[in-house]
């Protein structure tokens, strides 16, 4: 069976970092930039959490707090459900006409399981965009995101929980994509405004590589 979405006409990009790289930060600003639609694996799986009604509640839940990945099944499953609604709303500009569609799809995929269920039965993925910075920065950035985030997450005992499983399960998955070609790696440690910049070159880049107008 091919993906559901043929990857001729979606345009899949993932976006992966440490937590507190900043990714939801550029998502938003390419968001803007490209008219992408902003699929964060993160904000999916706390809405599910906190739908009435939901069967995985707990579990979520639990896995946020322990900062341990949500089995695949659920976290897939959401995001090809976001994406389908997305396409039949339909969003303006070029880049949502005849079909084609772009999604950020942010946070996703942690782990390896994930990423082969997803470009096999969802869509496959053009690139992976790579935020990069130490521990040290995304630590203090998630203590003061913290202050306001209300997010069970954002404590220090959840945030080393949390980089651990980084290391362990999502590192592998860049360097899979980074064997195939796919990894565009960009360092997170300056100002929201120059990696800004970064990221948008390197989008614009990809669009080219495809023959896609921006
Ligand atoms: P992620 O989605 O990778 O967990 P966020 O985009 O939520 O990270 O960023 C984490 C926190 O750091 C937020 O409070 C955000 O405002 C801040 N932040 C993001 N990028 C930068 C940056 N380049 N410089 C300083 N602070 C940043
Ligand atoms: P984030 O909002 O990206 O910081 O993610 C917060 C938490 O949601 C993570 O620590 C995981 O528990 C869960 N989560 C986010 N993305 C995924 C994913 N792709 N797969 C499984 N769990 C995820």
């Amino acid at each position: 069976m091919p993906p559901t979405f043929d990857n001729r006409k979606i345009m899949v990009i993932y976006v992966l970092g440490g937590p507190g790289a900043g990714k939801g930060t550029q998502c938003g600003r390419l968001v803007e930039d490209f008219g992408f639609c902003h699929l964060s694996a993160g904000d999916l799986l706390r809405a599910e959490q906190n739908r009435e009604g939901s069967n995985y509640g707990d579990l979520i839940r639990t896995c946020i707090r322990e900062g341990n990945i949500v089995p695949m099944e659920v976290t897939v499953k959401l995001l090809q459900n976001a994406m389908e609604a997305t396409l039949k709303e339909g969003r303006p500009g070029d880049g949502w006409a005849n079909g084609k569609g772009r999604f950020l799809v942010d946070g996703f995929p942690r782990k390896m399981d994930q990423a082969l269920k997803f470009d096999e039965e969802v869509c496959l993925a053009s690139m992976v965009v790579f935020f990069q910075t130490t521990e040290e920065v995304m630590l203090k950035r998630l203590l003061k995101r913290g202050e306001t985030s209300g997010r069970e997450d954002d404590n220090v005992e959840s945030i080393k929980k949390r980089f651990h499983t980084y290391k362990d399960q999502t590192m592998p998955v860049i360097h899979y994509y980074a064997k195939q070609g796919k990894v565009a790696e960009i360092d997170s440690t300056a100002s929201v405004e120059v990696v800004h910049k970064e990221a948008s070159t390197l989008v614009k880049k990809l669009f080219a590589a495809q023959g896609t107008p921006a």
